[in-house]
């Protein structure tokens, strides 16, 4: 190896992704076969870079081999057919009806094994692969290579979804809640000001982009006690950015924290999360073992403080540092990258399940299609074809064709 590989986040997604199919909503809202007859035909082909490889401009043959599929919950639920998944997380912790399991790697909020368990001993832990998540085995693995003793891991959980719009998300909104305690101010919409300017004042210091103009009671889901705490936002690097303002900000109140207060215990909490996703963020493809223990540390150590965060705050009666599923799925994929740094000298950067720029890809050429026919069999070609002519500009702008 030239050089170390870094991770697939620069450039235009024109450049960097390919788009492989468009599907109008059309085909596939009413029954899913168009989407899973799409899936078989995709997965053939790619299984082909595998099995038969593709020759080069240079007479040499070349093989690719797909390691994984990754991609929201609601994708990953229906490529794989899973019987085990978020849509089964128990709305009350009194459920009359034994839950099936929440998770289709492991046999998590099944009966005796609580997907909430994020301590270093969980029971979940030792069911991993034990039953199969489907009924049927999905065409993907029919048609890709993968590994036979854990076939469900070729289904991966993105981070960007489980963490940026997930439990990071709705973790910062629990600091505002517990910061608009303690903020003075008569009213609240004067204590979110104060607020406003402190996280507007830490991007100008830190030359960083202020992601909105204003805090209000909606954007972080706080107008009622009696609610847990919900972000409105879809921009994932708005939570990375208020991640780092609130880790910062609470460590330099935190001599006016009640030692053992909720407050307290959340500033231990977010210098965790934060040192995590800053060091995965900067470190490349591949991470050393020594460094991916520290990263897995960091994360491993935020969970255990939101564990102990959710029990006090029950405890103390209040609507706070609420579970679900998707803590699940990060406990997961922290504990991957502390067994991988166990078990060889380089880890995977879980940012390669990341997918916001995969999304990005999909909401460009979901905006082409709002641009052809709206007959689906043109809007489909038509939009390959416009995807084509503006992946040349991109291309030939980066400098990756050679024009003759
Ligand atoms: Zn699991």
């Amino acid at each position: 190896m030239q050089e170390t590989q870094q991770m697939n986040y620069t450039g235009a997604t024109h450049c960097t992704r390919f788009l492989l199919s468009v599907l109008p909503k059309f085909y596939y809202d009413q029954t899913d076969k168009a989407f899973h007859s799409m899936v078989d035909f995709i997965t053939r082909d790619i299984g082909n870079l595998t099995k038969k490889g593709v020759a080069g401009p240079d007479g040499l043959s070349y093989y690719v081999a797909i390691i994984s599929i990754k991609g929201d919950w609601p994708f990953l639920h229906k490529v794989g057919g899973l019987r085990r998944s978020f849509y089964n997380q128990p709305k009350r912790s009194e459920a009359k009806k034994a839950c099936v399991g929440i998770c289709h790697w492991c046999q998590a909020g099944q009966p005796g094994i609580p997907f909430e368990d994020l301590s270093p001993n969980c029971e979940w832990q030792f069911t991993l692969g034990v039953e199969t998540p489907w009924v049927e085995q999905p065409i993907v693995l029919k048609n890709l290579c993968h590994d036979r003793s854990f076939p469900e891991s070729f289904l991966h959980p993105d981070p960007w979804h489980g963490h940026h719009l997930g439990e990071g998300r709705n973790f910062v909104c629990n600091i505002m809640r517990l910061l608009l305690d303690i903020t003075p101010g008569r009213n609240v919409d004067i204590r979110l000001d104060t607020l406003f300017n402190e996280y507007r004042s830490f991007c100008q210091r830190a030359h960083t982009q202020c992601y909105c103009t204003k805090f209000t009671e909606n954007l972080f889901g706080v107008k009622s006690p009696n609610d847990f705490p919900n972000g409105s936002w879809t921009k994932g690097n708005f939570t990375t950015s208020l991640v780092k303002w609130v880790a910062s900000f609470l460590q330099s109140k935190r001599n006016i924290f009640h030692p053992g207060s909720l407050l307290e215990k959340a500033a231990q909490a977010a210098m965790e999360i934060d040192l995590c996703y800053r060091k995965m963020y900067l470190a490349p493809l591949w991470i050393d073992a020594a460094e991916a223990k520290v990263i897995a540390g960091h994360g491993l150590q935020f969970l255990e403080i939101y564990q102990a965060l959710a029990t006090q705050a029950s405890r103390e009666g209040r609507a706070l540092f609420l579970y679900n599923s998707k803590i699940h799925m990060n406990d997961h994929i922290f504990r991957n990258l502390a067994w991988e740094a166990e078990m060889a000298p380089v880890a995977l950067n879980p940012m390669t399940w990341g997918v916001q720029l995969d999304e990005d890809l999909i909401g460009k050429a979901s905006r082409l299609t709002r641009h052809v026919s709206s007959k689906p069999a043109f809007t489909i070609k038509r939009t390959l074809q416009r995807w084509l002519i503006a992946s040349f500009a991109a291309w030939s702008k980066a400098g990756m064709l050679e024009r003759i």
